[in-house]
């Protein structure tokens, strides 16, 4: 058998934190945005070059805000061919925001995306996975191809809410940085061993193989960019690559297959 392996980033950047919900003052901790920027600065780059080095596809979620802020760092992700994916515009989560601004929200995440990079985004994430009915009938009547933010199966799957159907990527908490190495003034992250955390990962990637099904690992360029775990990172993406069962794809690639075969 063989496994499919998406390697998917969320590039938060520290612009898409300025912003607070509709009604709420912003946010003004300058610590929080300045880690999102290192994401940018340090964490991006040292992830473009390991794709690079190792010829391997991602797939680069990114709020439109972030987008804007920093359209150079999208050029480069596009220019070595990743994929694009939508995650929002200011980052709101949208199960904590009315309809409207839901819709503000997927929207302008679109247009940032269109008017920066000429491209139109197939696959859309939720910021901090909180999908909701509103934004995932938007996501149908938009045309997307694929979300990637739901955990209704190990594999993909059709996912319905009412009359809606949409292909799901999914997602699980164990298989992203942020539970493992992530930390914030809210958020007490245990920081493990990376080590440890690959190990983890790769008996589920073992697991998918067995069962011929894709695995979708998420990541942030500010959580798996900071050096002690990137160098971690940099070895199980080598080990991926060497492993003559796996294929590295975009989410996008395996969501046009798998709708191929329906
Ligand atoms: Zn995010």
């Amino acid at each position: 058998m063989t496994g499919t392996v998406c390697l998917t980033f969320d590039v938060d950047g520290g612009e898409a934190q300025r912003y607070a919900a509709p009604g709420e003052p912003a946010l003004v901790d300058l610590s929080q945005i300045s880690w999102g920027d290192f994401g940018i600065v340090r964490g991006l780059p040292r992830i473009l070059e390991l794709l690079r080095e190792l010829a391997v596809p991602g797939t680069f979620f990114s709020p439109g805000a972030t987008l804007d802020a920093h359209p150079e760092a999208f050029e480069a992700v596009l220019a070595d061919g990743h994929e694009i994916g939508h995650h929002g515009h200011h980052h709101f989560h949208p199960a904590e925001i009315d309809a409207a601004a839901q819709e503000e929200e997927l929207l302008s995440g679109l247009e940032a995306i269109r008017r920066r990079l000429g491209v139109t985004p197939a696959g859309y994430r939720s910021p901090a996975w909180q999908l909701t009915s509103v934004t995932f009938e938007l996501l149908v009547r938009h045309g997307f191809v694929y979300d990637s933010s739901l955990m209704g199966d190990d594999r993909p799957y059709v996912a319905t809410d009412g009359p809606h159907r949409l292909l799901e990527l999914p997602v699980h908490w164990g298989l992203d940085d942020f539970p493992h190495f992530g930390m914030n003034a809210s958020f007490a992250g245990p920081l493990r061993n990376p080590r440890e955390v690959f190990d983890v990962w790769w008996l589920e990637i073992e697991s998918a193989i067995a069962d011929g099904r894709p695995t979708v690992l998420c990541m942030h360029p500010e959580v798996i960019g900071r050096s002690w775990t990137f160098d971690a990172f940099g070895r199980f993406v080598r080990r991926l690559t060497e492993d003559h069962r796996i294929e590295l794809r975009t989410c996008l690639d395996v969501a046009r297959s798998h709708t191929d075969r329906q």
